[in-house]
């Protein structure tokens, strides 16, 4: 598939490069990497993302210089668009809209993927479309500097939980050896990421304790986030904290989910799970999609109490087959 790919991309003059809405560091990663790959090998492209950067990528200003808004590439004359780490047409927003009479390449890791390009390089048992990314520059002899070797290493690093995840694989320390023999500089991105936090995050997060409920013996631990929780402490919805993950770290629970309102009575619904139950299926049962491990969907509900026994309940039942 690798080499489709690269048959559009040499057919092609002018490129885009899209990523998904609710951009996290793979989407990122692989839209900049992308870029600056396809620029060293000599094609007019542009990145862009139909949504705002979250605040914790904007301490890599590389990102906000290779990824445009919407507007400013809608009329865009690219004959092929490239879309990195979506698997649903709905993840890209209003670049859907650009998608007439133009080739659509996906390229991507999750096994929920559509196949809704004309060619669509998918392996889910790659852990980032990061390294999807990695592997077709070197392919096409694309030269790897200190920046591009480090923006890439975002992806990487972010996709699998900071190497500790279980789609950590040997391929993982494979790209991760390259990469940093070509002058990737983990700890730059660690220090941007990790050593980051704002003192508010850590004060709303005593809020989302506090409505924390739990199920089936606590195997299944969720809460959620509130547009008026993130008002208290002056936080935009793009800049919510990821605490499913601090969730998912309880003893004893195998799922953790936290219901993210970002828009009025619209939930972002954000799930992980830690050694057996895919939480894939319940993304795309309930309309959205993502990995075994780590999956989500929005939904509409003027009741956050219904929507989360709604999800939990299913859950739960499934937790008994
Ligand atoms: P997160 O919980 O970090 O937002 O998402 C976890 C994983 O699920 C990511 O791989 C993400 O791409 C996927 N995902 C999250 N929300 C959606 C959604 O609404 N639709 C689809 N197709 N995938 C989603
Ligand atoms: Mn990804």
């Amino acid at each position: 598939m690798i080499d489709e790919v690269i048959k559009e991309i040499n057919r092609a003059d002018t490129i885009l490069v899209a990523g998904h809405i609710m951009p996290d560091g793979d989407d990122v990663s692989s839209i900049c990497s992308l870029v600056m790959g396809l620029e060293k090998y000599g094609k007019k492209v542009i990145g862009a993302i139909d949504d705002e950067i979250p605040g914790y990528l904007e301490e890599l200003p590389i990102l906000k210089e290779k990824i445009r808004d919407f507007d400013c590439v809608k009329n865009t004359p690219a004959d092929l668009i490239i879309i990195v780490d979506a698997s649903s047409p709905d993840r890209v927003g209003r670049i859907q809209e650009l998608f007439e009479y133009k080739r659509i390449v996906v390229i991507d890791h999750h096994a929920t993927n559509l196949n809704f390009g004309h060619v669509n390089w998918v392996d889910a048992t790659s852990a980032s479309t990061a390294q999807l990314v990695f592997k077709l520059n070197q392919k096409l002899g694309v030269k790897y500097d200190e920046e591009l070797a480090t923006i890439n290493l975002l992806g990487v690093a972010t996709d699998t939980g900071f190497f500790k995840y279980s789609n950590t694989n040997a391929q993982v320390f494979e790209d991760v050896s390259k990469l940093v023999s070509f002058g990737g500089n983990i700890s730059y991105i660690t220090n941007a990421i990790l050593e980051n936090k704002p003192i508010e995050n850590v004060l709303l997060f005593k809020d989302v304790i506090e409505n924390l409920k739990f199920k089936k013996d606590k195997k299944i631990a969720y809460t959620y986030v509130s547009l008026d929780m993130l008002k208290k402490y002056n936080i935009l919805p793009k800049n919510t904290p990821p605490f499913v993950g601090d969730l998912r770290s309880l003893k004893g629970v195998e799922v953790a989910i936290v219901f993210n309102e970002h828009e009025k009575n619209v939930f972002h619904t954000s799930m992980r799970s830690k050694k057996y139950f895919d939480v894939s299926e319940v993304a795309l049962h309930f309309g959205g999609g993502g990995h075994v491990r780590a999956a989500g969907f929005s939904k509409e509900s003027d009741n956050i109490e219904k929507l989360m026994e709604e999800v939990t309940d299913y859950i739960a039942e499934k937790m008994e087959k």
